[in-house]
């Protein structure tokens, strides 16, 4: 689960979600918000007693092609990227732009990881959250947004929320 995710007009503005039931809508963006990065809800259970989803609401959306059931207690979102830009994202890091900035962060830093000080380190972290700056060249571009890490720190900023400089 995330605690911010973007959402695209790309389906929620389509004929077919509109013509669901509002109840219909309103699960599924509670769903999207409450979805691993990949679309996966792997504690069904739990999820519907929270947002208290009617079967006849999720029947709904199932029918409609906006959630699969995989097991008891996992459910998948098919659409869940095209619903939050995620391969929009994806896209943004194969740009040439994006190459040249990792190559030139590394380099600024000696390939060396600004945490631990390992040599030969090849991780070009952004310090704001990719996630939240890759539309905007300004910040996901900028140099000084990057910072050379080795797999185990960028792990590691990754995990506890431990970012150098936010
Ligand atoms: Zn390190």
């Amino acid at each position: 689960m995330a605690n911010k995710r973007m959402f695209t007009m790309k389906i929620v503005d389509s004929d077919q979600f509109l013509n669901m039931s509002i109840e219909a809508q309103c699960a599924y963006f509670q769903l999207c918000m409450r979805s691993d990065d990949d679309g996966y809800l792997r504690s069904w259970k739990r999820t519907i007693r929270i947002i208290d989803a009617k079967e006849e609401f999720v029947s709904e959306l199932i029918s409609n092609g906006y959630l699969e059931k995989k097991s008891e207690n996992v459910y998948k979102l098919p659409l869940f990227k095209e619903t939050t830009g995620y391969g929009e994202r994806d896209k943004q890091r194969h740009t040439k732009e994006y190459k040249k900035w990792r190559k030139e962060v590394l380099k600024r830093d000696n390939y060396i990881c600004q945490m631990c000080g390992k040599p030969n380190s090849n991780i070009a972290h952004h310090k704001v959250r990719f996630r939240d700056c890759y539309d905007d060249k300004n910040i996901v571009y900028d140099i000084g947004n990057g910072v050379c890490l080795c797999k185990r720190c960028h792990k590691i900023a990754h995990g506890g929320g431990n970012y150098i400089n936010g």
